[in-house]
């Protein structure tokens, strides 16, 4: 029978990397085991931070009707719709016990592929893709596009336009263009890439913009060439006044940066600095994303958007222990009210601004 002392002994006799993989365990049992019982009421706060209100017509004005299944059912007196504290969030309908959705949580914090999260959480693989984009599209609209200030960095990030997926049960999918051969490095395309030289049609834009706090956006754009235009729709109302603008040198940025009023710090290619102007941060945003991206092997540029924002989320919320971004990012994934089908999921299409 083990004793307090004789598991310390035990531990004393541990590496630091034994150490630090007890230290894992014991926030788990603590953090997460607490978070378990905690959750319902964590979400209720957070989905209601402006009282309750009706998920499906906004209206305040809703009373209590009952209880189904345990759970406490409200009535909206305007839309007449039943609901409960999860109608409308990932969770919502699941019969898989909480400590599955934390988790599922967790390995999205590590990354995981589709496969290893269905593993590790012990659910078939297409409930693992399932709750993936429910989770994700939770997190699109909580977080949002965003607004930038100060001083800006912006870039463009390119990714190979994609059908991945499952076609073969489809009868109405027709591949738009001959399928590329597999093999081909990355889902992140550089401007010089292989296959086609310079950007074509075939690659998908996403203009990553930064500001010297922290503030983020990641949005897909359009498909090839970004145009002045594609700047203006993504940016107008998003940029503080007084706001300065660090690109590289391509000309779409003079053209919108004149048609906003911003001042604009272009680096020319090959330099690195203008003062404390440059787009270092920015660069270092992209190689990490690129990285990051490498291990889903593409990406179907449907839920492209979704990967982007998963990336971004863990971005803005880097400086958190593990074990507290596992839970708040299912916290925040159950705060907006998002309806995501699993039939709507074949008819879905990528998401620009
Ligand atoms: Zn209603």
């Amino acid at each position: 029978m083990p004793t307090v002392e004789s598991v310390k002994k035990d531990i004393e006799s541990l590496g630091t990397a034994g150490k630090e993989q007890i230290l894992q365990y014991l926030e788990e049992i603590f953090v997460l085991g607490s978070f378990a019982t905690e959750f319902t009421n964590e979400v209720k706060e957070n989905r209601f931070s402006k009282g309750r209100i009706c998920p499906h017509c906004e209206c305040d004005k809703i009373s209590r009707n009952g209880r189904y299944h345990g759970k406490q059912r409200y009535i909206c007196k305007h839309c007449r719709k039943t609901f409960t504290d999860f109608t409308l969030s990932p969770k919502h309908n699941s019969k898989k016990d909480v400590k599955q959705w934390i988790q599922y949580a967790k390995c999205m914090i590590n990354g995981y592929s589709i496969r290893k999260c269905a593993k590790e959480t012990n659910i078939s693989v297409p409930t693992s893709f399932y709750w993936r984009h429910k989770i994700l599209d939770a997190i699109r609209a909580f977080i949002g596009i965003g607004s930038v200030g100060g001083v800006i960095e912006v870039d463009e990030a390119f990714f190979r336009e994609s059908f991945k997926g499952n076609h073969k049960k489809s009868t109405t999918f027709r591949m738009p263009r001959k399928s590329h051969e597999r093999g081909v490095k990355g889902s992140f395309s550089k401007k010089t890439e292989k296959r086609k030289r310079g950007i074509s049609k075939e690659q998908i834009c996403v203009i990553c913009a930064m500001d010297r706090t922290g503030n983020l956006i990641t949005e897909l754009i359009c498909k090839g060439r970004m145009k002045h235009t594609d700047l203006e729709r993504l940016f107008k109302d998003r940029i503080e006044d007084e706001a300065i603008l660090c690109t590289d040198s391509h000309k779409s940025y003079i053209r919108f940066a004149q048609n906003l009023d911003i001042e604009l710090q272009q680096i020319e290619r090959g330099k690195h600095k203008k003062g404390i102007y440059h787009i270092q941060h920015i660069n270092a945003f992209h190689s990490k994303l690129k990285k990051w991206m490498d291990r889903f092997n593409g990406v179907s540029t449907k839920y492209l958007a979704n990967y982007m924002y998963w990336f971004k989320w863990l971005e803005i919320f880097n400086t958190e222990k593990d074990t507290i971004k596992s839970k708040n990012l299912l916290i925040h994934s159950h705060t907006s009210h998002i309806d995501t089908k699993l039939k709507d999921f074949r008819i879905r299409e990528a998401i620009y601004v």
